[in-house]
């Protein structure tokens, strides 16, 4: 091995070792991996967030032309508070054939595969590019690749594919949900409740606005099934937090929702919401108002992250069928960077190694086997872009 050219292993190591927590400051890692690759002699375009605390990177190796294959991979880990681990989460493990750490499943594992296969992408003399792309708080909700992959769409010639390296046993994966999380504000009349009459009680039109959002999800759940790969098969609704009042003696004005929602990849979710923004309107609004005129319910979607929408027999699914081996494709019900690439029109897949069952856990592992079988595929890629 050359001064820079590190093992898988290593680098899962180094990686680790950054404390890359979604509520965290990603840059170190992100200078760890831009002076790497400058190294290497590969230049990134590092593109910070509004606060300078966070950073996406994009490197390109080979000519930036059409039909490369762009591999993207979060820099941002979920929390370590409360779990309990059984040694250091940021210090890397290595324990019967298993790589203990946070992030070594979800996706660190990834990353560090690809940084140590870039000397044999830059030696292969690629005919077709391979892009680096990384992006920060995924696990808060995408937030990172969506400034990330619109400037990469003006930029970076039309890629074969996007793999997503998320953990999925590098099975391959065409479709996945999108999720949505919703705020509902509530204002009503305050009031002393012994003359319940004088006030509109906020947390009783909050209690309507629940059992409407149930009867939504019973409604989505009986519906045809568009993709019986999915668990489960339809769109599901959930209540995720209510907050409001003050004393069992005040009337409350105010009471705040908050809900989510998960829809199979061709639910048009903002619809379902404008349905219960008509319910809150027509049924509820009407009611409160003839109290006080002044009374409202506004409904937000405060985030969003797009579903992967099956594009069957696109160019990533036929390229990840041949690398893998594998022509079934799967589906999965948790959200990924892939669905913000595939609404910019780039056909995407999610195949990364290890288990999803490891990842968000204590004690999250990646046995160093899944390294080995994803460096092979990263071999078996190199060698398709060079031919
Ligand atoms: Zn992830």
């Amino acid at each position: 091995m050359s001064a820079t050219q590190k093992s898988a292993k290593e680098l899962l190591e180094r990686l680790i070792g950054f404390d890359t927590t979604s509520d965290k400051s990603n840059l170190a890692l992100v200078d760890f991996v831009r002076s790497y690759l400058s190294e290497l002699g590969v230049e990134c375009t590092v593109l910070a967030d509004e606060t300078s605390e966070k950073a996406a990177l994009y490197a390109t190796i080979g000519p930036n032309q059409e039909g490369g294959v762009v591999l993207s991979a979060h820099s941002d880990v979920v929390p370590t508070e409360g779990q309990p681990w059984s040694s250091n989460p940021y210090q890397m493990r290595s324990d019967g054939g298993r790589l203990y750490g946070r992030g070594s499943t979800d996706m660190k594992g990834f990353l560090a595969t690809v940084l140590a296969e870039v000397p044999a992408f830059v030696a292969a003399g690629l005919k077709r590019p391979v892009h680096i792309a990384l992006s920060y708080d995924e696990e808060v909700g995408c937030l990172g690749v969506r400034p990330l992959s619109q400037h990469m769409k003006t930029r970076v010639a039309l890629p074969e594919a996007v793999i997503v390296g998320e953990p999925t046993g590098l099975a391959p994966v065409n479709a996945h949900k999108s999720a949505y999380r919703l705020e509902t504000e509530i204002h009503g009349r305050s009031a002393h409740s012994s003359v319940p009459s004088w006030g509109v009680n906020a947390v009783f039109y909050a209690a309507h606005l629940v059992t409407e959002i149930e009867r939504l999800g019973e409604r989505l759940a009986a519906q045809k099934v568009s993709d019986p790969r999915f668990e489960p098969p339809y769109p599901t609704v959930s209540v995720g937090e209510i907050s409001g009042g003050t004393a069992h003696n005040i009337v409350p004005d105010h009471c705040r929702v908050v809900w989510g929602m998960r829809g199979m990849p061709d639910t048009d979710v903002p619809a379902l919401v404008e349905e219960i923004r008509a319910y809150c309107d027509t049924q509820l609004v009407a009611k409160m108002r003839v109290v006080d005129e002044a009374c409202v319910i506004n409904t937000q979607i405060a985030a969003s992250i797009l579903p992967l929408k099956p594009r069957g027999g696109s160019s990533a699914e036929a390229l990840i069928s041949t690398l893998t081996g594998i022509a079934e494709m799967g589906a999965v019900s948790y959200g990924t960077d892939a669905g913000f690439f595939d609404d910019i029109g780039w056909p995407s897949v999610v195949c990364g190694p290890g288990d999803i069952a490891q990842a968000h856990k204590p004690d999250e592992f990646i046995a160093e086997d899944a390294l080995d079988q994803c460096t092979a595929m990263l071999g078996r890629l190199g060698a398709h872009l060079s031919a």
